[in-house]
């Protein structure tokens, strides 16, 4: 017996029951025991950030690595399931400082550096532990105990490594640059992450503000009553003002307006206003060379720059006044113009985001807040034109949401120079899915800068450099190196990780002039931490045999968005710079998540979903469908309709093995044996059994082809498909072969063809539902178990029927089976069937009611064979009397119903005659009944008495079809006599006519 069915799938018994079934049996580990030392698929997890509860986008790329390496296993291949956590950075550091109320880097410092770095660890362990809860919940099967951490010893100590590695080819510098800062964080925000997510709409003051062009005069350079008109959204940067930039080509203006003269680009004249005169044309090539006076030449830093027109043509005229302000400590494109002209450099920024002390009236005035009084100054030197409100993308800090400023900086950078031909090499040996994938990391290959690797933060890499006073510096490669040229703090920092402040301890000898030197304060980028995974976790530096075994790995599957510039980017510079070689061979690359409105997932607009609240109300085998189902180029609008659509087509699949479990146990059907003590001879199968059969072996097939070849989202289409012919064609149409009273070879063919569909089909969606397909499968395969004798041969080649679906062999195509001309011509007649139903829509005839001739046309004369093969299924489906087909261009009958595609089209018949409206009256009633017989809760088997009252005309019909109403409805009588004691009555109309019914269920 199969244990009986419920209705339907209750996701939240199912999982939890499942789950503890696995870990009670140690079924993961009896996995990874049968593929040890088998052939190797070697999977790297990129790590996910523990610093939070696992978002719902990261159940995505989860259940991809799940499928792949469930997928695997069954397969047999030998693999490493380590899950990795990425721990250090500034991310983590911004959630602690949270949780202790901080405002600024002084509150860590009083607070003390190591209490902090400890409370960052504690963080970091909390939400492992969160997110691991997780991930079990999903499905993912890992090897939860052996996770790697990135602020392991090993893993920094292999970063050591890299970056002596880097230095010993002259890679690593310190330099100076303007960079994206976060004044609240106190650090330095790099290309990557800028590009990632740093940008915000936001609207600021812009500035209209007039500059005197210095003439000569006997007495030198004068201020004239000419007056360059220069724009800017960012106040605070004109302090630091050195020269004004105009486009050579461009077209510029001097124009008179009430009694001054303003230069400014020719096409935004506008700006002036009304009343303005143009008294001279001129190219801005003319203008370079002008020198004029700064709006704060009163400030110290300021003394001595001589301010000055210079050309660059990355002036538009496209808003402001065709002049850019530059200020090259203020700005990366003004800096850089700045070396090109040898411009002076002024910093104004401390790292708290205020004027630094020798800018006099604005020291300690915060940037973002000295809008109003820099306007002031302007004003009353006669300087100020016109202030507005500005609209604008502006980059903010993607931890604190800060506003960035852009500041002068010292950094420590891996120059690219060298490196960046040899990374792109390593990225063009990589497959990239989808394929657009390569261009856009060839793209950022091509246009980065320099790596910039430090963070003037606590919970980090701790950067193994140390430098002197006098310039000298060195890089620290491993743990042994640093305890031999340590000089002193090695005790302190012995029996410590590699972090702040413990490693602050030691100091090294200067090799130039001898003195000790300590540490930079810097931590390192966190992309380092993840970068050096691939090296880390399979033991580089202590297990080289190890690490060969399983370098270079053969799929990594992150989210694309980002990653090019981040983890991709990471792991191949330090791969290329170790080993010169892509630590990956196949990456499989998805989109972005949003919320169900297609909008980015905010807490804030209600379209945010809870992880555990997805699995409380989706389940995870929902949520890994709707993901695996995914194109995985394409955003994914996530949220609980799309759940609902994927539950519908599991029902359909539920039904279909609850019919399969009701009638199997009615009959005493098991799996092997056939019905019991009856010879169970193969016989030739029927045409429905061959072809669906034929649709499961080249699902299998197109299964395997798809995911070999790591392309998922197919496949839980193509199951959607055969699970819908499995229901709506197999099963229907197979249906009275099991209600049949004897136990014939045709239902024997039919319970074991069914049968296998659905515990083949367990298997196959194993990878991607590992609890339905569990379920399913311990049901409809365990039988077998408990009855050792026929015992049926689940995987191939096995004798007994593994324990779990997740120890079976992954199915594998019986070619023999394959059938694709019949699939073809059931599809065909499915089409036909489809057309007539759609025909009979349009004119309201329901398909209960019989109607005498279905017409059909082809244009492929060859599809007329293959329709009559079916022709009597085709009439059954379509309720007709008759099939006959049409001329390719003759028109139909008039009093036909017609509906066509491109290759066919249908008419059906829509004339009735007296006959064929008591027939369409008794199916109706019978369908009434069957209604009836199901609310009563009677069994499928359970036979019944029938009592009916009805009109005349209905009275008629009963007559004339009493048998087949007795044989559809399993009624022993049909009776107008009242019942004594029905089980359940009824006041219906059977289309339009009246009608009493009263069933009562037969004792035996
Ligand atoms: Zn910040
Ligand atoms: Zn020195």
């Amino acid at each position: 017996m199969f244990a009986p069915v419920p209705r339907q799938p209750d996701h939240r018994e199912i999982e939890p029951r499942i789950l503890a079934f696995w870990a009670d049996r140690g079924i993961f580990g009896k996995l990874v025991e049968r593929n040890r030392d088998k052939e190797r698929f070697k999977f790297l997890d990129g790590p996910i950030t523990a610093n939070n509860p696992m978002g719902v986008h990261h159940a995505w790329g989860r259940t991809y690595k799940d499928v792949f390496q469930r997928y695997h296993a069954m397969l047999g291949h030998d693999q490493r399931y380590q899950n990795g956590f990425d721990c250090q950075g500034l991310w983590v550091e911004v959630e602690v400082e949270k949780e202790l109320g901080f405002k600024s880097k002084r509150d860590i410092e009083t607070f003390g550096i190591g209490r902090f770095v400890e409370r960052c660890k504690e963080r970091v362990l909390k939400y492992s532990r969160i997110q691991t809860d997780q991930s079990i919940r999903l499905g993912q099967w890992m090897d939860w105990e052996d996770s790697y951490y990135t602020m392991s010893e090993e893993n920094n100590y292999s970063i050591w490594h890299f970056l002596k590695k880097c230095h010993e080819r002259g890679l690593i510098y310190e330099g100076t640059d303007v960079m994206p800062w976060c004044s609240r964080c106190g650090t330095a925000i790099s290309d990557q992450e800028i590009a990632t997510e740093g940008y915000r709409e936001l609207t600021h003051k812009a500035v209209f503000f007039r500059l005197p062009v210095l003439r000569p005069s006997d007495f030198g350079l004068r201020p004239s009553n000419e007056y360059l008109l220069v724009w800017t959204t960012t106040p605070w940067t004109l302090t630091s003002n050195v020269a004004a930039a105009v486009h050579p080509e461009l077209d510029y203006v001097r124009a008179r307006l009430e009694g001054n003269i303003y230069i400014l680009a020719k096409p935004l004249l506008h700006v002036l206003g009304k009343g303005a005169e143009v008294i001279e044309e001129l190219k801005g090539e003319k203008l370079v060379g002008l020198h004029y006076r700064g709006p704060f030449d009163e400030l110290g830093p300021q003394q001595g720059v001589e301010h000055e027109v210079i050309p660059w043509d990355e002036v538009s005229a496209a808003e402001g006044t065709g002049i850019v302000h530059i200020a090259p400590g203020c700005g990366k494109e003004d800096f850089l113009l700045g070396k090109e002209h040898n411009l002076a450099v002024i910093a104004p920024l401390n790292e708290d985001g205020t004027f630094s002390d020798s800018f006099g009236w604005l020291t300690g005035v915060d940037a973002q807040a000295a809008a109003q009084p820099v306007f002031d100054s302007l004003q009353k030197k006669g300087l100020l034109f016109r202030v507005e409100d500005y609209t604008h993308r502006y980059p903010v800090c993607w931890r604190c949401g800060q506003e960035l400023v852009f500041r002068l900086v010292d950094e420590w950078f891996v120059s690219m120079d060298t490196l960046r031909e040899e990374i792109t090499e390593s990225a063009k040996q990589v497959r990239w899915i989808p394929d657009f994938g390569l261009a856009r990391e060839l793209d950022w290959l091509a246009n980065m800068s320099d790596w910039c690797i430090s963070k003037k933060r606590y919970w980090g890499l701790a950067l193994p450099i140390f430098r002197c006073e006098c310039g000298w510096f060195d890089v620290i490669g491993s743990k042994e190196e640093l305890k031999s040229r340590a000089v002193s703090g090695w005790e302190r920092f012995d029996g410590h990780t590699p972090h702040r402040p413990w490693v602050d301890e030691i100091r090294i000898k200067c090799a130039k002039c001898g003195k000790p030197v300590p540490r930079i304060k810097d931590v390192g980028n966190p992309w380092l931490d993840a970068g050096v995974v691939p090296f880390s976790t399979t033991h580089y530096l202590t297990n080289y045999y190890y690490w060969k075994e399983w370098f270079p790995f053969d799929f990594i599957c992150e989210s694309f968005p980002g990653q090019f510039r981040n983890w991709f980017y990471a792991i191949l510079t330090m791969s290329t710079v170790l080993e010169k070689c892509s630590p990956f061979k196949t990456i499989l690359g998805y989109a972005m998540m949003k919320g169900a409105d297609g909008r980015e997932m905010h807490k804030s607009w209600g379209n945010a979903i809870d992880t555990d609240e997805a699995f409380d109300k989706m389940g995870a085998d929902v949520m890994r469908w709707v993901f695996a189902r995914q194109n995985p180029v394409q955003n994914l609008n996530f949220g609980y309709a799309l759940g609902d659509e994927v539950r519908r087509k599991f029902l359909t699949l539920w039904n279909v093995y609850s019919f399969f479990v009701t009638y199997a146990n009615i009959d005493n059907w098991v799996p092997g044996s056939g019905f019991r003590g009856q010879d169970s001879e193969p016989q030739p199968l029927a045409l429905l059994d061959r072809w669906i059969l034929s649709r499961l072996n080249s699902l299998v097939k197109l299964t395997r082809e798809r995911l070999d070849d790591f392309d998922p989202s197919p496949v839980p289409r193509a199951v959607e498909e055969f699970i819908d012919d499995l229901s709506v064609w197999y099963v229907r149409r197979s249906r009275r072969r099991f209600w049949k009273s004897i136990s014939d070879t045709d239902k024997q063919a039919a319970y074991r063809t069914l049968h296998d569909c659905l515990v083949t089909l367990a298997r196959l969606i194993a990878p991607f539902v590992p609890f339905l397909a569990e379920e399913l499968y311990q049901n409809l395969a365990q039988p077998s178990i408990a009855n050792q004798q026929s015992a049926i041969d689940i995987s191939s080649g096995r004798a007994t029927t593994p324990e779990s679906v997740h120890l079976c062999a992954y199915p594998e195509p019986d070619a023999s089976l394959i059938d694709v001309a019949l699939e073809k011509e059931v599809g065909l007649a499915r089409a036909v069937v489809s057309l007539g139903r759609a025909a009979r829509e349009k004119s309201n005839l329901k398909v209960r009611q019989p109607l005498s001739a279905v017409l059909v046309r082809l244009n492929e004369p060859a599809e007329r064979e293959a329709i009559l093969r079916h022709a009597e299924i085709i009439k059954e489906e379509l309720n007709v009397r008759d099939l006959q087909f049409g001329d390719k261009d003759a028109p139909f009958p008039p009093d036909y119903a017609v509906e066509e595609n491109p290759e066919h089209a249908v008419g059906i018949c829509k004339k009735l005659t007296p006959e064929l409206e008591n027939e369409g009256l008794v199916r109706e009633l019978v369908h009434k009944v069957q209604g009836l017989r199901k609310s009563a809760g009677f069994e499928v088997t359970d036979r019944i008495e029938l009592h009916y009252q009805a009109s005349p005309r209905l009275v008629v019909a009963v007559r004339t079809f009493e048998d087949y109403i007795r044989r559809e409805t399993l009624a022993v009588t049909v009776t107008g006599e009242p019942l004594a004691d029905p089980d359940i009555r009824e006041t219906a109309k059977i289309n339009r006519e009246p009608a009493e019914l009263a069933l009562k269920r037969v004792r035996e």
